[in-house]
């Protein structure tokens, strides 16, 4: 299954992931793609002028079926959603996904689409093997017995299952990947829902600006993580819609750093050198977390291709622009045709 010649829907297409992936699809040659993200325009990270761009909330099962007509292959992204500090501090809201999940799951299902894809989380995996920087990457069995973060991975956790019992009740084919810490630029970097990797370019940026040599460190900088690069995640969402394994896959990279590390990489690209101040009462998710590429890399032989350093480079450049264009909203289009070339490989 191609995606080239496909009708498509891609909900959540204003946000981080959901903009590069209408833009790639549009590359691949998709018959239409219709865009839906429940912002203003105006607000979407990148809006792509040959998609159909549409503004709903794709909470209401009645918007959820009429985004769906006229596809045959959905990408669910909508989420409410962001870093550590958002998804600890709102739980309720990031159950309340479940609204768009099972909504959209029905449409597709009512409207027997041929393949229907869902954005899940590395916050599925059981806190227990993540209670130490030293980790095991997390295999794909590791989900289970489920003790996942709190809301967000609860809800996440709750959706594979309806995805894995659509597909076995209805025949609705399902396909499922755990996404692991995506980063890269046309993403959330201020604001409250930005992740690591953007929010340390941002202060690092601040700092450079401002002349004041210090940084504010969630934690006490020991905390690991990996963390995936926007172009590898969207090959890796495509293969895996496309592909016939109906399982969740991890999509992540295996490069694992500490939070100290990721900021003197950030640091090495800024050129400068700031004093740290860790805040041990920040949120900081669990101690540590790697994604074990063994199974994707056996079944589709996808790996990611971008390094840490590499994609921190380009994420660094797009974030300094942007910031220094002053913009709090993003001017998608503009940033695409002016920087486009600049950070895609
Ligand atoms: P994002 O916040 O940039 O994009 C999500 C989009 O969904 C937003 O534009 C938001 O406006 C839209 N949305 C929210 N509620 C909606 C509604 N009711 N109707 C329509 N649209 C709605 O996030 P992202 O980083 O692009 O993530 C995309 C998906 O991948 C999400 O499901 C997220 O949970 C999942 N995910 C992302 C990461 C990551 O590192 N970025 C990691 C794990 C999982």
């Amino acid at each position: 299954m191609k995606m080239k010649g496909k009708h498509i829907l891609v909900c959540g297409a204003g946000g981080f992931i959901g903009g590069h992936l209408v833009r790639r699809l549009l590359e691949l040659g998709a018959a239409t793609v219709r865009a839906v993200d429940s912002k203003p325009i105006s607000e979407w990270f990148q809006v792509s002028n040959h998609a159909d761009n549409v503004v709903l909330d794709l909470s209401s099962r009645a918007n959820c079926a009429s985004s769906v007509k006229g596809t045959s292959i959905v990408f669910q992204l909508a989420a409410d959603m962001g870093g550590m500090g958002f998804i600890e501090n709102n739980r309720a809201l990031c159950m309340l996904n479940v609204l768009i999940n099972t909504h959209m799951l029905l449409a597709a299902r009512d409207h027997s689409v041929e393949r229907f894809f869902f954005s899940s989380s590395a916050c599925v995996y059981n806190l227990a093997r993540q209670s130490s920087p030293l980790v095991v990457p997390l295999r794909e069995e590791d989900a289970y017995p489920a003790m996942p973060e709190d809301g967000y991975g609860w809800e996440k956790l709750f959706t594979e299952r309806m995805c894995r019992h659509f597909e076995e009740d209805f025949g609705l084919p399902c396909r499922v990947a755990r996404f692991h810490n995506v980063y890269g630029p046309m993403g959330t970097w201020q604001g409250g829902r930005e992740k690591a990797p953007a929010a340390i370019c941002r202060k690092v940026l601040e700092a450079k600006l401002s002349g004041i040599p210090e940084i504010e460190v969630w934690g006490d900088g020991s905390q690991t993580r990996s963390f995936l690069y926007i172009d590898d995640c969207i090959q890796g969402t495509i293969a895996i819609a496309e592909s016939g394994v109906s399982e969740p896959l991890n999509l992540g990279s295996s490069e694992l750093v500490t939070i100290d590390q990721l900021v003197s990489i950030v640091e090495n690209i800024a050129g400068v050198r700031l004093n740290r101040r860790f805040n041990p009462h920040a949120p900081i998710g669990v101690n540590g977390r790697n994604s074990d590429n063994t199974r994707i890399s056996r079944l589709l032989h996808w790996e990611p291709s971008i390094s840490l350093v590499e994609g921190l480079k380009s994420t660094y450049r797009w974030i300094e622009r942007d910031m220094l264009q002053g913009s709090t909203v993003q001017t998608p289009i503009t940033l695409r045709e002016h920087y486009a070339s600049e950070w895609r490989g």
